[in-house]
């Protein structure tokens, strides 16, 4: 039945081209509008199959041909080859093909005079011209010039005609050797005077899609060089600027202003960063010959010449943060050669050289006989106890330190100290500092009185908390830099009296550090400095930032996500803050460009800060400003300092600023970030530290910065080198507002929560005085040192043996490791504190982690890059290199972590004893979430698509074993978001080669997000310190379930790990209940302005376009069948609109339509049509 009908639209179809009875034409005519005004697209898509283009434009041939021309149907025939025209992706080449452009162009040209005839061909003319081959061809026969004579000069008569003018004028202007003609013609000039004119005299906004189709135009026209530099040569950026001005407050003349800030970002003249170089300002001399990044600066082209059609913009960039973010053509990037994929253990260094790790593996070889398991320890306690500095020692949590349901174990102090059963490489530092401490906070008894009596002078009538603070802050407003000199001996302010009489900065500090409460738990502020002091860094930091040293105590509560704000500030479409960056060109007066901190010119950080003006400073660790550029009272620009020895990598941000207002919101632009997207687009807010805040007793990171918005702006590289190989990359601005909470305060503002290094060996200092001896073995130990010349710890954790017999002593070698690492990306904070959370949870006293311990050997490596960590890098080394595209073949020199954590793996393997579970802790940038990276041969293969032959390739799925049990365990660990496949650009990962090489089933990376969770517990709330640390010990509980799943286990075991998993179980069973609306949305990101707003070789109005053109077309006929002006008449034309509603509109067939043998198929078709498979 289908079939019979189908062929009764191909017999009709027929009929049309081969017919030359005008009557038979036109009853085919009316059937087939009958038969497209009711349906959409599928039925037009129908008879585009049918070969219905062809057969109209055959029709539209004959039309064309007869003398004089056929009128009659020409009308419907236009109609029906515009709507049928511009959903045939071939109707350009059918177009060709029948050598109908000139048939068009002709028709075109000879109905200049008849406004209703000339829309239908100009309808026509813009579906040919959506095919640019066909479209140049048009171009070249003159179509342009015929189009602006029916456009200009302005006049409100026949805007009919004058629309579809331009809508056929811009589809021309897709092609770019028309726009390259149009501009030689000097048609950008007048477009834009056309479209001042439009604007101007539109005052109620009835031609908006008139000034939108010209907008089209000049944005199609921009899109090549010569555009461009013509727009902004004919003050283009003016005109439309100031016209948006007036567009602002109107809400439905948004797709004007979004057309035209479109053309405006576009068309803003590209610079280059305001920087002397984009090299790092670091340099470090690397050992041997090894040359790092060659400091290339490449051509400096002032237009970047080589961008001719803004295909520069459009280049494939490359991704710079390739383990975290999935590539676009990731199946192309697949291993598929199974012998790759199979495990091949190998070795990249002579074998003897394994045996030196063995010192790194003391816990084999250790003779515990010498232990004395009780008494000694009492001494030693007393012994450390006697030693330890009289500084307060905050560090010890305390029960109501912190509440937090899931992490029970934070509740349990840990008080009880003892003997270090490992070695004392890491005692030095401590002991040095115990040294200057008695000289600094020992002796000065007397000074100590002194500071308390002057406090007491000034201020002990007030019992205000805000004003007890008072002495601080006044000293602080004082001196920039009070508690940072003090910490540095060799610093005048700590010997000299200050100027102006003020106190003696150590007084400030002891002051100050008597108020700390010491409520934070696991931080210690003069551990903290004790350690930063021991730190080498590139630029030899002589300072600290407060919060590092202060310490940081997790918020409360946790924030939702930003609310993306559609409409007048979308998150999608920054447009107020485009236009604030356009208004910098257009009213270059407003602008103060006023230099106030630049690390390449040590003169401006000494001289004092302008009045009303900011202070920057971020020469602390992992600080990384390199330039702040007042640019308005209240505005500033900001660039990120690169890696050390490189000229990439910004993202991270760490700074400090002062001499704030209060109330005001400040605009910050990072203008040099380079990700092709951020978070920050979705939700994320950057983190803030005040340090009023901080003394009056809420010393926490907050997430902060309001009309957040993450955007490609004008700067690009100068140099392929910087572009990472593709010149004309182009940066992206980070804008954020922020409020400050204090006037005068002195504030940090970073990308995620810090986490230094000296952070680190602190917080390692006070774990190691914390555990409980008699139960945690606890060894730390260097790994080697950095080309900095920092150590990098390699911790050993396990349980203490049970006793000194035998059997508890085989029991303890013979644990299975599990190999940690983290922060190989040192802008990737996030990773830190989830190992810090790791690191906790294992010497606590939880039962857990009693029972965890047993169960295995832990050796964590919990910062791979502390160099990069220390000089404020995001993603590398000293050596300029990534350290994860390393562990393949890891070079002794410049790669020393990696070379020796493999190393260390090697031997482990050697010995018979590969880990049972690697992990490397990291973030990511892009995505919600914690989640991991594992490596799977099917998995990738059939994901490849290739055929696997199960008897050949062989797995062991136990690799999906711990990402299962972290979804039921871990609130923000999400499976889904898991990937078990294994990519080329990984090959040098270290989840990928101790997967190959060491042959570790369960070799992982674990990712976590700087934003949120898209489901469960945390979802749409920002995470926090505490949730990040939670995801560190929901780890090792995930490791116990695993060892319970996957090991044989004595029955002990067994009873004693059911019975806290059960309780354990409640707990989280309860924390989950909590949030019961945890339902499986996961909605992913709408793509990003960019993504679309960029994309100028495609069209991407697509079906948008479509229903406007029909709209266009119906507006058209409505209008025509009610008009009572006779357009026709004015060249003496006969045919009225009655007619035409007769002849084209009725849906009654003529009345001779005997001459078809149709009358009932008609019918039929139309039923054929919704039976019909398309
Ligand atoms: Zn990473």
């Amino acid at each position: 039945m289908a079939e019979q009908e189908a062929s009764g639209l191909q017999v009709l179809l027929s009929t049309l081209q081969s017919s030359c009875d005008k009557d038979v034409i036109l009853n085919i005519l009316s059937v087939l509008t009958d038969l497209l005004s009711l349906g959409t697209g599928r039925r037009i898509h129908y008879v585009v199959s049918k070969g219905g283009s062809e057969a109209l434009l055959q029709a539209l041939a004959t039309a064309a041909r007869t003398e004089p021309p056929e009128h009659g149907p020409l009308l419907p025939l236009l109609r029906l080859l515009a709507r049928v025209g511009q959903r045939d992706r071939k109707f350009g080449l059918k177009v060709q093909k029948a050598e109908a452009t000139d048939i068009i162009l002709s028709l075109t040209r000879r109905h200049l005079g008849h406004h209703l005839h000339l829309t239908h061909c100009l309808w026509v003319l813009r579906v040919c011209a959506s095919n640019v081959t066909t479209g140049t061809m048009l171009g070249i026969n003159g179509a342009m010039e015929l189009l602006f004579k029916v456009i200009t000069p302005y006049s409100k008569r026949h805007v009919r005609t004058v629309r579809a003018a331009i809508g056929a004028l811009a589809a021309l202007l897709k092609s770019k050797s028309n726009s390259r003609r149009a501009v030689n013609r000097g048609y950008l000039g007048e477009l834009l005077r056309l479209y001042q004119d439009w604007h101007r005299n539109d005052v109620s906004n009835n031609y908006i899609y008139i000034r939108r189709g010209l907008l089209l135009c000049l944005k199609y026209i921009t899109n090549i060089q010569l555009g461009r530099e013509t727009f902004l040569g004919s003050r283009g950026m003016e005109i439309l600027f100031t016209s948006v001005q007036d567009c602002l407050s109107c809400k439905n003349l948004d797709p004007i202003i979004t057309t035209a800030i479109h053309i405006l970002r576009k068309c803003y003249p590209k610079e280059h960063l305001p920087v002397v170089t984009v090299r790092s300002s670091y340099s470090f001399p690397l050992p041997g010959n090894a040359s790092a990044e060659p400091p290339c600066e490449g051509s400096e082209g002032k237009w970047l010449k080589d961008d001719s059609e803004s295909e520069g913009e459009e280049e494939a960039e490359k991704d710079w943060d390739n383990e975290d973010v999935e590539s676009k053509e990731e199946d192309c990037d697949l291993e598929t050669d199974v012998n790759k994929l199979r495990s091949m253990p190998v070795l990249d260094r002579p074998e003897q050289e394994l045996e030196k790790y063995e010192a790194l593996c003391a816990e084999l070889f250790q003779n515990f006989q010498e232990l004395e398991f009780e008494s000694e320890e009492k001494k030693s306690l007393e012994d450390r106890t006697e030693s330890l500095p009289s500084a307060p020692s905050h560090f010890i949590p305390s029960d109501t330190s912190v509440k937090h349901p899931n992490c029970r174990w934070r509740n349990q102090s840990v008080t009880e100290m003892g003997p270090d059963p490992g070695e004392q490489d890491f005692k030095v530092p401590l002991q040095s500092w115990r040294k200057k401490e008695e000289c600094i906070w020992d002796k000065n008894d007397e000074n100590r009185d002194i500071a308390e009596k002057t406090q007491d002078k000034d201020f002990c009538e007030e019992e205000d908390p805000a004003r007890s603070h008072v002495f601080a802050l006044c000293s602080l407003l004082k001196d920039a830099a009070w508690y940072k000199k003090v910490f540095y001996p060799h610093c005048k302010a700590l010997i000299d009296p200050g100027p102006e009489g003020r106190l003696e900065s150590s007084d400030i500090v002891r002051n100050l550090l008597e108020k700390h409460r010491g409520d934070i738990p696991f931080h210690s502020p003069c551990f903290y400095a004790a350690r930063a002091r021991c730190v080498k860094s590139i630029p030899g930091y002589r300072e600290l930032a407060f919060p590092d040293f202060w310490g940081h105590q997790p918020p409360p509560y946790s924030k939702p996500v930003l609310e993306r704000k559609h409409g007048v500030q979308s998150f999608l479409f920054p447009r107020d803050k485009v236009l604030d960056d356009v208004r910098r060109l257009i009213q270059p007066g407003d602008v103060i460009g006023r230099t106030v901190f630049d690390l390449d010119d040590p003169s401006s950080l000494s001289s004092p800060a302008a009045p009303g003006c900011l202070t920057f400073f971020s020469q602390f660790e992992s600080g990384n400003l390199r330039k702040a550029i007042q640019v308005r009272e209240f505005e500033y620009d900001l660039i990120l300092n690169a890696d050390v020895n490189s000229s990439q990598h910004h993202q991270w941000f760490y700074f400090e600023v002062r001499d704030m207002e209060s109330a005001v919101p400040y605009r910050f632009n990072i203008i040099n970030c380079e990700k092709l997207n951020s978070q920050f687009n979705y939700g994320m807010q950057l983190v803030m530290y005040s340090v009023r805040e901080a003394l009056q007793g809420r010393p926490r990171w907050t997430r902060a910065g309001q009309e957040i918005c993450y955007y490609k702006n004008h700067y690009c590289c100068r140099s392929a080198a910087a572009g990472g190989g593709v010149r004309g990359r182009f940066y992206y601005t980070l804008t954020f507002s922020i409020k400050f909470p204090h006037k005068d305060d002195v504030c940090y503002l970073a990308y995620h929560y810090p986490y230094t290094y000296s952070t680190m060996m602190s917080h390692l200092d006070i774990l190691e005085q914390n555990r409980n001896p008699k139960k945690v073995y606890w060894r730390q130990q260097a790994l080697c040192q950095t080309l900095g010349g920092n150590p990098c710890p390699l911790l050993t954790i396990t349980a203490m043996p049970e006793s000194k017999n035998r059997d508890d002593l085989e029991q303890f070698c013979s644990r299975p490791y599990v190999f940690l690492t983290a922060r190989v990306h040192p802008g990737e904070s996030n990773a830190s504190w989830v190992m810090k959370g790791t690191l906790e949870f294992l010497v606590s006293c939880d039962p857990i982690a009693e029972l965890l311990r047993k169960c295995f050997i832990f050796k964590i490596v919990p910062m791979l890059n502390p160099d990069g960590v220390i000089n404020g890098n995001l993603r590398c080394s000293l050596s300029g290199d990534d350290l994860n595209r390393q562990w393949l073949t890891p070079s002794s020199q410049l790669h020393p972590t990696i070379y020796h954590a493999k190393g260390l793996l090697y031997y482990l393997r050697s010995i018979g004893r590969a880990p049972l579970v690697f992990c490397d802790y990291h973030g990511h940038s892009q995505k919600k979430n914690v989640f991991l990276y594992g490596c799977s041969i099917k998995e990738t293969l059939w994901q490849a698509g290739c055929m696997v032959d199960t008897a050949v390739v062989t797995e062991d799925v136990g690799y999906r074993t711990l990402p299962k049990i972290l979804d039921k365990v871990a609130p923000a660990f999400v499976m889904n978001s898991c990937s078990f496949l294994v990519e080329k650009s990984r090959a040098s990962t270290a989840r990928v080669v101790v997967w190959k090489e060491m042959g570790v089933l369960r070799s992982y990376t674990m990712e976590s997000t700087y934003c949120s969770c898209s489901h469960g517990l945390y979802r749409g709330l920002q995470l926090g310190t505490q949730e990040l640390e939670e995801m560190g010990s929901k780890f090792c509980l995930g490791l116990l379930i695993l060892h319970l799943k996957s090991l044989p286990c004595s029955k002990e075991l067994m009873a004693q790990a059911a019975l806290l998993l059960d309780l354990e179980e409640e707990i989280t069973d309860r924390a989950q209940r909590r949030c019961s609306n945890s339902s499986l949305e996961s909605d992913d990101e709408p793509p990003c302005a960019e993504e679309i707003d960029y994309d100028t070789a495609s069209s991407s109005d697509g079906e948008e376009e479509f229903l406007e053109l029909d709209q266009e077309i119906q507006e058209c006929l409505s209008c025509v069948e009610g008009e009572t002006e006779d357009e026709g008449v004015t060249t003496g034309q006969t045919c009225s609109s009655r007619a035409l509603r007769e002849l084209y509109i009725s849906s009654q067939p003529a009345p001779n339509s005997t001459a078809l043998p149709l009358g009932s198929s008609a019918l039929g078709l139309c039923h054929g049509f919704e039976s019909s498979p398309v």
